[in-house]
């Protein structure tokens, strides 16, 4: 008979829901939009470095100043980014992420950061036509599966060369896709990838962005998809959801009362991410690098105009039981949470096993113990306390002890 009842936690350390913050993007281009031959704020997409006036340096000191927790991932074309018509009028620098060693040393140590992660995003991002709506998207080009295995594998290498090893994560261009794309992601070794605009679908009815879950609970929440069971990780908030009411048109009747019903406004919009919380759903912020664009229009969201909403939502999400992580932290911990089994749970301990098939880096799972002032011996002798009956422990072989917490 046991007296001891052990759950795993959905997210780690028993968070209500992780937090993600997701970057479009980011490349080594360079959009000038003003035709002044000089790098102005707002016109890089990665190409400037970490230079006065560059993306880049905006992100870290104007967004991300206040809030050291938030992890960013950055979805990046790795090869040279195409622009948006056939014939731009504005002046634009593409190329590869890898075209010289300071340029491979920059995004290397952006990735070589705690806090930061970069993801791939295709090669040119797709071609270009003559208006902006003639604009195909890289995995909507590929007629065959082996043509779209080729062509990532070429960009698994160009990343390769700048990372020192193969991208764990991914995102289709514009969310688009064709029959030949999840096979294509499954087949090259993914361990995770974002392939809906899950928001947009729910909001707009996106029909063309392909998929067919429109159940909020379902949509926002962690799926698998592909023989060796990629992890897709749904896009459930846009970063700009309060920019439209911190900038109002005070012009328009409808701006002034926005002005007026501010507040209301922004509890109302805020619910969006309420209810995420409240159904332990995934809150993966939405945003693009740079609002910079060849065809004279702005790319929507950016970080830009939407500096004022972003911090908004961090502060928001300041005092909530969230788990601020990377693609690849919430994919290795769902694998983990799914694969793992108890022997033998007593009075005294537990043993683990861990049955999946991935190799995982952290090997860390959280616990729930119904069970008051014990403390948990690893295996290895190390010592974990818990936090209200939650437990982070790292999984390995042997016995893990219950020890009466004293202190
Ligand atoms: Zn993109």
């Amino acid at each position: 008979m046991t007296l001891v009842n052990i759950s795993i936690c959905k997210w780690y350390n028993n968070a209500a829901s992780p937090v993600l913050f997701f970057i479009d993007d980011f490349a080594n281009v360079w959009v000038d939009t003003n035709g002044n031959g000089i790098v102005d704020l707002e016109e890089d997409w990665g190409y400037w470095k970490n230079h006065k006036n560059s993306s880049f340096r905006f992100l870290n000191e104007v967004v991300l100043n206040d809030f050291p927790n938030i992890k960013t991932t950055f979805f990046t074309p790795v090869g040279a980014r195409v622009g948006m018509i056939e014939n731009p009028q504005v002046k634009t620098v593409s190329k590869m992420i890898n075209c010289d060693e300071e340029t491979k040393a920059f995004f290397k140590s952006i990735n070589d950061k705690e806090n930061f992660e970069i993801a791939y995003h295709g090669t040119t991002h797709g071609k270009v036509g003559k208006t902006s709506s003639d604009f195909k998207q890289e995995w909507k080009l590929f007629k065959s599966i082996d043509e779209a295995v080729d062509t990532i594998n070429k960009g698994k290498e160009i990343y390769k060369t700048v990372f020192g090893y193969y991208p764990k994560g991914g995102k289709y261009c514009g969310y688009e896709a064709n029959e030949f794309s999840d096979e294509s992601i499954a087949r090259t070794d993914f361990l995770w990838w974002c392939r809906y605009y899950n928001r947009g679908l729910l909001n707009d009815k996106n029909h063309y962005i392909y998929s067919d879950d429109f159940n909020t609970v379902t949509s926002f929440d962690i799926k698998v998809f592909g023989k060796n069971e990629v992890i897709d990780i749904p896009s459930t908030v846009n970063g700009g959801l309060l920019t439209g009411i911190f900038n109002p048109n005070k012009k328009t009747l409808k701006g002034i009362a926005k002005i007026i019903l501010k507040n209301y406004l922004l509890k109302k919009k805020l619910n969006e991410i309420e209810f995420l919380l409240k159904n332990n759903l995934v809150i993966s912020i939405q945003e693009h690098i740079s609002p910079a664009r060849d065809d004279g229009r702005r790319q929507l969201p950016n970080i830009f105009d939407d500096k004022e909403s972003l911090k908004f939502i961090f502060n928001y999400l300041k005092d909530k039981n969230v788990w601020y992580c990377t693609g690849t932290e919430v994919a290795e911990y769902y694998i983990l949470r799914n694969n793992i089994k108890f022997i033998g749970i007593n009075d005294n301990g537990f043993a683990i096993e861990y049955i999946g098939k991935r190799n995982l880096e952290k090997m860390i799972i959280s616990i729930k113990i119904d069970r008051n002032n014990i403390m948990i011996i690893e295996p290895n002798s190390e010592i974990v306390f818990g936090d209200n009956g939650v437990f982070n422990i790292h999984v390995q072989d042997g016995l893990y002890k219950f020890v009466e917490n004293s202190l």
